[in-house]
């Protein structure tokens, strides 16, 4: 009788990690709020189902999987109006949105759209150089500009008492980064920003660190019980700390390296070997590239 949990377990594992992995999205959904259900996938993407209308967070890899989403979020609430909003400017993350049906309102952040235009298109190139079936996912990937843009915030009414409200508070993974924090659920779908135990990464000329950790302060305050991260579980609020917590962490111990001279190479190898250690049940390949973000701050 024990093995059976086990062997569950065992295959809720391997189901999940596949998932997190694979650019094709399901069409199952999990509930992570009364409100807010999520495909988990690569990457998870949100749905927030209000009376009147619904939001989706992010779209998938491609136009094929942007129309997934779609389909999965109208199956919710049929005739409500469609909105979608993107974490930030990568095409896992918004390369999707032409497969989203016309009428649907696209809205992101300034500063997302503003690098979504210098660097969206060489992004879907150097996705697509990567693997077929990313090739073939992105082949017929259009960046559709958004009907709206705001600057640090933007509620969306969704009826029935649902808020999503569309928050820029500044650069960390991308400079755009943004974050869709959800009443009454105190839901925060929080891109890459907040992550669950997955070690945090700066793209090309994204934030700082630092800039990351002011982010997070501001992320705090808003007092989320549910975080919905996309390209890790779903947790609660203490996600926020947590990650707050390794990336100070991580930028105090690359600074006292810095200081004593260390190369950035040597300090990455010595604080993946250190960091491994002290935070065994985080995924950590390496965390060499952010010790070089601390560095280059
Ligand atoms: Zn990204
Ligand atoms: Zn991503």
């Amino acid at each position: 009788m024990k093995i059976i949990p086990a062997l569950l377990m065992l295959a809720f594992f391997a189901i999940s990690s596949n998932a997190q992995n694979q650019a094709i999205l399901g069409e199952d959904t999990v509930r992570v709020s009364e409100h807010v259900w999520a495909i988990m996938g690569f990457p998870n993407i949100g749905i927030v189902v209000g009376r009147d209308a619904t939001l989706v967070v992010d779209t998938g890899l491609g136009p094929r999987n942007g129309a997934t989403a779609a389909k999965v979020a109208k199956r919710f609430a049929p005739p409500n109006k469609l909105y979608l909003t993107t974490t930030h400017f990568h095409p896992e993350h918004a390369g999707g949105a032409s497969g989203f049906p016309a009428g649907t309102i696209l809205i992101r952040d300034k500063v997302q759209q503003d690098e979504m235009e210098k660097h969206g298109a060489e992004m879907i190139e150097m996705f697509s150089s990567r693997n077929a079936q990313w090739k073939e996912l992105l082949a017929d990937a259009k960046l559709p500009p958004p009907d709206e843009t705001f600057d640090k915030e933007r509620v969306l009414d969704l009826g029935g008492g649902v808020k999503a409200r569309l928050l820029w508070f500044g650069g960390a993974h991308t400079k755009g980064d943004e974050l869709t924090f959800v009443e009454p659920d105190k839901t925060l779908i929080s891109g890459d920003v907040v992550q669950n135990k997955v070690v945090p990464n700066i793209y090309g000329d994204g934030g700082t660190p630092a800039s990351w950790i002011r982010v997070l302060d501001q992320v705090a305050k808003l007092g989320a019980v549910h975080v919905l991260p996309d390209h890790s579980a779903v947790g609660d609020g203490s996600l926020v700390a947590q990650e707050k917590a390794f990336i100070t962490d991580l930028r105090t111990r690359a600074l006292e390296l810095k200081r004593q001279g260390v190369d950035a190479d040597e300090a990455g190898k010595r604080l993946t070997v250190e960091f491994k250690t002290k935070y065994t049940d985080w995924q950590i390949n390496s965390v060499s590239g952010f010790v070089k973000s601390v560095y280059a701050e």
